[in-house]
């Protein structure tokens, strides 16, 4: 029995089987590239799914420094790193406001669900948040009521009431749906898990008037297209730099793989949620804080948001230059791509996988590529090589 079987087998007796997963086994990385039980290097293109902005080891010192001093105090208390790096987001989103920290995704969207909430009620019992088919916003019971995915709900009913899903980048369609009840609109500015689906910058424009006119927030789940991706620090910004949201989440790349979620919301409604109404045990504590501010500080230092940008129009370009019959479409910005198939993805992933490369699936027939903020381009033509391989073994 090999290390990764025994290993396997841990997970088949003793670990709930939510996920579907590959049968491989890391046990370390280092950069871009990760190596299997057995000692086989891969390629990461999937990035922990958005989360390895820096690539893997690359936050020992942050944490060691941190660790040292101080991990944990409770949100009783004032600290240092918390404060600097509500600072810091504040100032790269460049509208003032003020920041909430949590540990994931799907609870930095629940601040957000519960900010529409005590907004709405306190403007006319107001509840309802619009959000968008296909999108995906975590998965907690409000996250996959949030969530415009019909598989995510599916044995879990009956869903938190208060959300109705509109078409994405139809804004038509929004504008009828919004009703006496609507306290706010929460959106994707990149929808990733349903395969790398840009909003148009009209759609995103005309979200932000339809707000104003109905007094309702407009929210950003920034969580797998911000911190970076998209070549800005949110992914609105490479969309519609012009449109200003009113609150935004963020979690996945913001401490380059050490749990954190943040939201911002703009003032006023920064004040909106006060002492009593929301809380989290771990959220910001000194240590996720430091490390974030230590990746965000990478990120400015190293210029990796304008590497995001030149490498992954390089990447996009090489993809498009394949010109394979079996690609129906690349798409994406920065380092957030999908290359959408006219057959399934699960086949090429697997042979990518075999020949050293990660990447993700999103729908039935996307590849994802997510691969870290500093990717280079001799790792992009070696991925690049990999894939036009998979992909005449599967035309063949
Ligand atoms: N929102 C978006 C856009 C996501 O892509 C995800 C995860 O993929 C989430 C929310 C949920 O984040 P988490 O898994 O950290 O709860």
């Amino acid at each position: 029995m090999t290390r990764s079987q025994e290993i396997i087998g841990l997970f088949d007796k003793y670990v709930m089987p939510t996920y579907g997963r590959y049968p491989l086994v890391f046990v370390r990385g280092e950069g871009a590239r990760v190596w299997d039980a057995e000692g086989k290097e891969y390629l990461d293109f999937g990035g922990g799914i958005a989360v390895n902005v820096l690539g893997h080891a690359a936050l020992a010192s942050a944490l060691a420094q941190q660790a040292n001093v101080l991990v944990h105090t409770s949100n009783l208390y004032y600290t240092e790193p918390q404060g600097l790096l509500a600072k810091r987001l504040v100032e790269m989103v460049g509208i003032p406001g003020k920041c909430f920290f949590c540990n994931s995704g799907a609870e930095a969207n629940e601040a957000l669900y519960k900010l529409a909430r005590k907004f709405g009620n306190e403007s006319g019992g107001r509840y309802e948040i619009l959000t968008f088919i296909e999108s995906f916003h975590g998965r907690t019971l409000a996250g996959i009521s949030a969530t415009g995915q019909e598989n995510v709900k599916k044995g879990f009913e009956p869903m938190v009431d208060g959300f109705r899903h509109v078409p994405f980048n139809d804004l038509d369609a929004v504008a009828k749906a919004v009703g006496p009840k609507t306290a706010a609109i929460l959106v994707e500015p990149i929808q990733g898990e349903s395969g790398i689906q840009p909003a148009k910058a009209e759609f995103l424009r005309g979200l932000r008037r339809l707000c104003d006119d109905k007094r309702l927030l407009l929210m950003f789940d920034e969580v797998q297209c911000g911190i970076g991706r998209t070549g800005e620090f949110c992914g609105f910004q490479s969309i519609a730099p012009d449109v200003q949201p009113d609150a935004i989440a963020w979690a996945k790349g913001l401490a380059g793989g050490f749990p954190i979620g943040a939201i911002w919301a703009r003032t006023p409604y920064a004040d909106v949620l006060q002492p009593g109404s929301h809380a989290s045990t771990f959220g910001g504590t000194p240590l996720a804080c430091a490390v974030a501010l230590a990746v965000l500080d990478t990120i400015q230092q190293k210029k990796l948001m304008q590497n995001a940008r030149d490498v992954g129009n390089y990447f996009m370009s090489q993809l498009r230059g394949l010109k394979a019959p079996t690609i129906k479409e690349v798409r994406g910005l920065g380092l957030m791509i999908g290359v959408e198939l006219t057959v399934e993805a699960k086949g090429v992933i697997a042979r990518l996988m075999e020949s050293g490369l990660l990447t993700i699936p999103a729908g039935a027939t996307v590849v994802r590529f997510l691969p870290p903020l500093n990717i280079t381009r001799a790792e992009v033509d070696e991925a690049v090589h990999k894939f036009r391989e998979a992909l005449r073994q599967t035309a063949a």
